[in-house]
């Protein structure tokens, strides 16, 4: 098959690229990224089609989105604190953005499109575990351009036909994903802490708890997605119903790496969210065959991965 994967050199995607190839190595990967998070070495070793340049660029998204069988829409400034410090590059990302990758698609012709929508856009909703039919309610920008992205794929459903699902993801953790900038996720962040003896930043109590889900179960996902055009007119949440603290990631990785680490907790952060968890759900009568990376085993490879990584 020919698949378009917007934002495809960043952490989900270039994970989602490498993929695509080791389970379709005759069909043909795109990608248009704009290399502001993304990176150009994440996709070393992938035989994929990078094409440098924004989704804003109409034009040049219309040249990569012609003949795909289908497009994975990732591409996104996909930080929290991020769009609180300024919301208004986030929302042209996001759902500026959004709007272009579905316009591109229906004017083109392509009838599939997955997007990624985020957990976040539950946002101060505290019924635990979350299903798809709980009121969602952002508390950040970045949350309320996830709402965007998914109502306008489910939208383009509704009103043109096309297939297309909106996947709402929660904390998504493994290799390839960055720790060294002011907006990186937790695990890569303590990881790279823990592994240079640094203590570990936590954010209030460290009693938030998140259902984390590994790259691998989030590409197989999507991959099985794209190739059968799976398609929904509600989201569905791309999680399993996994409910682990910070403080419990915290002795799970002291096992794992077999060292003591210190942490050092600071004031919580504004728009984040107490408690994330899936019901799990949907996505199992989505994809019934698939079974998830259990958080040990994920985080197992992500850190050889990041000690695979170390300088020395
Ligand atoms: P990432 O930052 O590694 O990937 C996003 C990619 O999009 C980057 O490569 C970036 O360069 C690219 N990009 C940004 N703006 C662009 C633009 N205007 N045009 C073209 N490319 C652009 O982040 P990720 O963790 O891989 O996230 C992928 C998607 O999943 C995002 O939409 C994000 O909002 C969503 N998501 C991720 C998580 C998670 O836990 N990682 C959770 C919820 C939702």
């Amino acid at each position: 098959m020919k698949v378009l994967i917007t934002g495809g050199a960043g952490f989900i995607g270039s994970n989602l690229a490498r993929f695509f190839k080791q389970h379709d190595p005759q069909g043909e990967v795109r990608i248009i990224d704009d290399l502001s998070t993304g990176r150009r070495e994440n996709l070393d070793g992938v035989d994929a089609q990078l094409v440098v340049g924004s989704i804003l660029d109409y034009e040049l998204l219309k040249t990569v989105t012609a003949g795909v069988d289908s497009v994975v829409h990732l591409a996104a400034i996909g930080s929290v604190p991020r769009s609180v410090a300024a919301p208004r590059p986030t929302h042209d990302a996001n759902s500026t953005g959004t709007l272009n990758v579905l316009e591109a698609a229906r004017e083109l012709g392509v009838d599939h499109v997955v997007v990624a929508s985020s957990s976040s856009v539950y946002g101060s909703n505290p019924s635990l575990p979350k299903s798809e039919f709980d009121w969602t309610r952002p508390m950040s920008p970045y949350a309320v351009s996830k709402q965007a992205t998914e109502g306008y794929a489910i939208a383009y459903g509704f009103s043109y036909g096309m297939k297309t699902l909106a996947c709402r993801f929660f904390n998504v953790f493994g290799p390839g994903q960055p720790a060294d900038h002011d907006y990186a996720a937790v695990i890569p962040k303590f990881l790279d802490a823990a592994l240079n003896d640094r203590a570990l930043t936590v954010h209030g109590d460290g009693l938030q708890s998140r259902d984390f889900t590994f790259v691998q179960t989030v590409c197989t996902a999507i991959f099985e997605a794209a190739t059968k055009k799976i398609h929904s007119a509600d989201p569905v949440n791309l999680a399993f119903g996994t409910n682990t603290t910070l403080m419990e990631l915290v002795e799970l990785m002291k096992q794992q790496l077999n060292k003591d680490i210190a942490v050092e907790h600071v004031d919580p952060r504004v728009g984040d969210v107490r408690a994330s968890q899936s019901d799990g759900v949907r996505i199992r009568e989505l994809f019934p065959e698939l079974q998830p990376v259990p958080l040990e085993e994920g985080l197992a490879q992500t850190i050889s991965w990041f000690q695979s990584k170390q300088p020395g």
